[in-house]
C-alpha cells in the first residue's frame, strides 16, 4: 500500500539526516496520500540509517494504524492536525534544528531581515502561543498542531510554511515530503542568520516590504522567473 510515497516518506526522512538537521531521532517526515487522505510517518525512535520502506506507518487521519508493524512517531497527531488545517500541504516535516529552536527557546518568531527569508516566505516565522496546562496534559500532540494553526491567522502570514512551536522547534510544511525538507533546510539556515544579523545589530530593521513582495513575486508568484523553465 502507497509505495511510492512510502519510499518518498523514507528518502526524505534520511535527508533530514544527511542534512545535519536532526541530532539522534529527533526529527520526523510524514507525507499524505490526496486521493485516500491516509498519511505515511516515521516510526518512533528508529535510527535513520537502519530505516526501511518496511518500517514506514501508514495512518489513517484519526491516528489509527492502518498498515506497519512499528508504532508511529510520537508527533503524528501533530502533522494529522496540520494536514486537516493546510489547504495543499502534502508533507509535514518536525526537527529540534539548533538554529531554529534556539528562536523557539527564545520565544521568539523570526522576523524578514534579509532576501534569504523573503524567497522562503513573505512574513515573519510565527510562534505559537502558551499552551495551557490543561492542553499539555490532554491531547498534547493534537494541542501542538491546533496551536501552530491558530499563530498562522493574519494575512501576513499567507503562504508562510513553517511554524516555531514555543519552547519546543520548528514544523515545516509543503507540497511534497521533499519539499518540506527543502523547507526545513532552508529556514534553518535563515534562523541562523537571522541570529547573527541580530547579534552584530541588535536594532536591525527588517527588509522593506516592496523587496519582499519583489523576492516572492519572482520566485513564487504567477510570473516566476527564478530558476529555470
Ligand atoms: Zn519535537
Amino acid at each position: 500500500m502507497l509505495g511510492e510515497l512510502k519510499a518518498a516518506v523514507l528518502a526524505a526522512n534520511v535527508e533530514l539526516a544527511a542534512a545535519g538537521l536532526v541530532t539522534l531521532t529527533w526529527g520526523n517526515v510524514s507525507g499524505r496520500d490526496a486521493s485516500s487522505g491516509l498519511v505515511v510517518i516515521k516510526p518512533s525512535g528508529v535510527p535513520y540509517a537502519a530505516m526501511t520502506v518496511e518500517d514506514m506507518v501508514v495512518v489513517d487521519g484519526e491516528g489509527n494504524v492502518v498498515e506497519g508493524a512499528r508504532k508511529p512517531s510520537t508527533d503524528t497527531l501533530t502533522h494529522l492536525a496540520l494536514y486537516q488545517g493546510l489547504r495543499g500541504a502534502g508533507g509535514v516535516v518536525h526537527t529540534h534544528s539548533t538554529w531554529a529552536t534556539a528562536w523557539a527557546q527564545a520565544n521568539r518568531a523570526i522576523p524578514v531581515l534579509g532576501t534569504t527569508h523573503a524567497d522562503l516566505c513573505p512574513g515573519e516565522i510565527p510562534l505559537t502561543a502558551p499552551m495551557t496546562s490543561e492542553e499539555v496534559r490532554g491531547g498534547y500532540e493534537r494541542a501542538t498542531g491546533i496551536a501552530i494553526l491558530s499563530a498562522l491567522t493574519g494575512p501576513a502570514l499567507e503562504g508562510v510554511p513553517a511554524v516555531l512551536v514555543r519552547g519546543h522547534g520548528p514544523f515545516c510544511w509543503a507540497a511534497s515530503p521533499a519539499e518540506a525538507v527543502e523547507v526545513a533546510v532552508t529556514l534553518e539556515e535563515v534562523a541562523k542568520m537571522a541570529w547573527l544579523t541580530v547579534a552584530l545589530e541588535p536594532g536591525t530593521v527588517t527588509l522593506a516590504d516592496h523587496i519582499v513582495e519583489r523576492h516572492i513575486s519572482r520566485k513564487h508568484g504567477p510570473d516566476a522567473y527564478y530558476g529555470q523553465s
